[in-house]
Parts: structure tokens; sequence; C-alpha cells
């Protein structure tokens, strides 16, 4: 009994304790969290829409929620990583998207594709691709976003761009040439199946030794490249240009004179600053002439990086091109801040830059994984059936039309469209 009175009288002092601490608490300076916490956030897009609060005051960026102020630019990163792609981060990729509505692809390395289609963007707006070269990690899911961007409801011809090179087997035009002659079979299957517009592709191939050379001047933007080292002649870098705002992106590259020269006061300059040679020997399993050479010879090691940065001094700079985990990062910022000291992300995909001339906003994007292409802009045509191609009479005495089954499909779809479709087995 004694011990429970005790007991009662602890806690009688604990609760006290507890009122006292939560009175002092709540008559904490309340105005001065009032200053330091927003106070408008928007919780829908109609808000948005409708003048309402700003929802980038969000930190995070949910794709297709944001419109794009006439002068701004939004940069997504699609692909970070290395040649050997990981759930985390493809093979480099960047996306540029415009105030006046045009958008751009730097890049398209293997496993970008699924990140564009995280974006939710309509297809049909994904048709200019620039390639820096021809490493699989550069241009590795072109077909993906090619063949793919048409299911997708991309029904324009898609539009790349890319450098010649000293041999004719090793350009961009040669490439994509035999690109889509590999391809043949699944262009035939679908042609006539589908709206096939935008399984036509473009290629224009443009001079690898272009020192600032203007390869696109559309609109109001004009993109220019400057050759890149790195491999042998054939890369480039891009820098383009817009109503007052610069982005630079060197794809692949050794440091050097002509991007130090021409990337000066970008508004977003996006280097590749690859795994240091330490990391490639401790994680990747280079011998140490392998790490030496690949990491400081044929690329731009962290303190390269850096060492370009200082130099050209970006309103931002973005190093790219290694696997940036909790490990890694430390070690990569390290060597960078010994020669670097400005403004700076080590991106990773997803990673959103939205660049205005008063200020650049970086947040990651929150993706549904489950995220559906969201349609054609423009409206698609029936399929020209001229190009259809039929199984042969073999295959087709193998087929099993179940009608009383098949029947019912194009019964309803035709009471509810209006049309006269009949199967074809
Ligand atoms: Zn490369
Ligand atoms: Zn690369």
């Amino acid at each position: 009994m004694k011990r429970n009175l005790m007991l009662a009288f602890i806690a009688g002092i604990a609760t006290t304790v507890a009122l006292l601490a939560a009175a002092v608490l709540a008559t904490a300076p309340q105005e001065a969290e009032a200053a330091v916490w927003p106070t408008e956030i928007a919780t829908d897009v109609e808000a948005f829409f409708a003048g309402g609060p700003n929802m980038s005051d969000r930190d995070v960026y949910y794709p297709g929620t944001e419109k794009l102020g006439p002068d701004e630019m939004r940069v997504i990163a699609c692909g970070t990583g290395m040649p050997n792609q990981r759930p985390k981060q493809a093979a480099a990729c960047w996306l540029v998207e415009l105030g006046n509505g045009e958008k751009f692809l730097f890049d398209i390395g293997t496993g970008s594709s699924e990140r564009i289609s995280a974006l939710r963007i309509p297809y049909d707006s994904l048709d200019k691709v620039f390639i820096g070269h021809l490493h699989s990690d550069h241009f590795g899911d072109l077909d993906a976003l090619w063949i793919g961007g048409v299911v997708a409801g991309r029904i324009n011809k898609l539009r790349v761009w890319g450098p010649d090179a000293p041999r004719e087997e090793w350009s961009t035009a040669y490439a994509l040439d035999l690109l889509q002659k590999m391809y043949q079979w699944d262009l035939a299957t679908r042609s006539g199946v589908i709206d096939g517009r935008g399984l036509e592709m473009e290629v224009n191939q443009f001079d690898r030794l272009g020192i600032n050379a203007i390869i696109y001047d559309v609109n109001g933007v004009v993109i220019r490249t400057v050759p890149a080292i790195h491999g042998t002649d054939g890369p480039v870098s891009f820098i383009l240009e817009w109503n007052g705002l610069k982005f630079a992106f060197s794809s692949d590259t050794y440091p050097n004179k002509w991007w130090i020269e021409h990337t000066q006061d970008a508004d977003i300059s996006i280097h590749e600053c690859f795994l240091p040679p330490n990391i490639l020997v401790e994680r990747f399993g280079f011998a140490p002439i392998e790490a030496l050479q690949v990491g400081t010879q044929g690329h731009t090691a962290p303190a390269q990086f850096a060492k370009v940065m200082a130099l050209t001094e970006p309103r931002l700079a973005v190093g790219y091109h290694f696997f940036n985990d909790f490990d890694t990062a430390p070690e990569i910022l390290r060597q960078i801040r010994m020669v670097y000291e400005g403004p700076l992300a080590l991106a990773e995909d997803y990673m959103v830059f939205n660049v205005t001339k008063d200020d650049i906003r970086v947040r990651m994007a929150v993706v549904e994984e489950a995220a559906w292409p969201p349609g054609a802009i423009q409206e698609k045509q029936p399929p020209d059936f001229t190009k259809s191609v039929p199984p042969s009479d073999f295959l087709r005495s193998g087929a099993e039309p179940f009608p009383e089954i098949v029947q019912k499909y194009y019964d309803a779809i035709n009471r509810m469209y209006g049309t006269d479709y009949k199967p074809g087995y």
C-alpha cells in the first residue's frame, strides 16, 4: 500500500513536471516560429493554376503538376550513373524543358527511357534527342524511346542529332542506319497495326569538330557544340541557349579548353565527374592502371571537374556519371571541395532544377511507379492497313479465333465509337 502511494506520488510529480514543461513550450515564441515556417503552401493543382500560392513552394516535384513560367527552364536528370545501370541510377540522360513548351533530350543512355516515362510528359513532345557520343551509356535507350515512344503516343517522327566521325562506321548516321535496319521485323509488324507515323527517324549529323558551332537554331533556341575529348574523335559537348539562359552538358569529356572557353557563366553547367581512381579500385574492382586511365585520362575525376568549374564559374555546377551513394558522395565532395567552393549539386536520377534569371531551385521528383503515358497531344490517325503483314497460311491454319468471344469485343467497341471493324481471323 505504502509502495503504491509512493508510486502515485512520483507519478503525480512527473505529471506536474510534464504539464509545466508543456506550459513553457506553449508560451514559447510563436511569432518567431511563424516567421520561419511558410504559411502558404498550395495543396492542389487547381489552386496553382488559379493563381493561388505557388506550388513550387513544395519541397518536391510531382511530375505533371507544375506549369513552367514563360521565362523558366526546367532540367531533369533522367540518368546520372554508369554504363552498368542499377535501379537507383540509369545511364546518362538529361531532359531540358523550356517555358516556350519545347523539350530536348541530351543523351539517352541505357535505362533512361523508364525515367522519362515517369515524368508524365506527352511523348509527341519528346521528339528531339541530341547524342554526345556513341557509347551505349549515352544512346543505349534510343530504340526504347523511338519504338516504345510510338506505343506511348508519339505520332511525329523522332529527330536525332549526333556527330560525324573520322571513320564512317563510327558515325551517328551509320549507327542509326544500322539500328533502323536491325528493327526491320519490329517496324514491319507494327506499321499496319497502329498509327505508325512516329516510327520514322530523322537523323541529323553534324561536324564533330565544330567549335561553338550552331547545330540547331529554331524558335529562339540555339544549340551549339564544342569538341569533347573522350575515347577517340567523335564526341561533343552541348550548349543550349534560350531567352538569356544557358545550359551546358558535357556528355563525356576530359577537361578541355573549348568547354572552358564557351561555357563561361552558364546558368547550369552539367559536367561528368567520374568515380575517382581510389573508388574505381576499391568498389568496381578496377586494376590500378585501369582506374587511373579510365578515371583521370578517359574521364574527368572529381578534382578535375572542380578545376573546370572553378575556371568557368557557372551559377550552378552539376556533377554526374558516378554512383551517388552515402559512402561515395562524401569522398567525391571532399575531392571537389579541395579545388572548387561554388554552388554545386551532385546529381542523381530524378533531380529537378528550375532555372530562372533570379533563382535556381533544386528538388527531387516524386515519381509514381505505376505511371501511364499521358497520351498524344495530336490526334491519332487509323493505321495504314496497306503496310500490314499478315501471317502465312500455315500460321493462320493454326489460329483459334473464338468468334463467340472476340466478336463481343468488336461489337462493344463499334457500338461505343460508331465504327464498323471486323476481326482479322
Ligand atoms: Zn563515353
Ligand atoms: Zn559515359
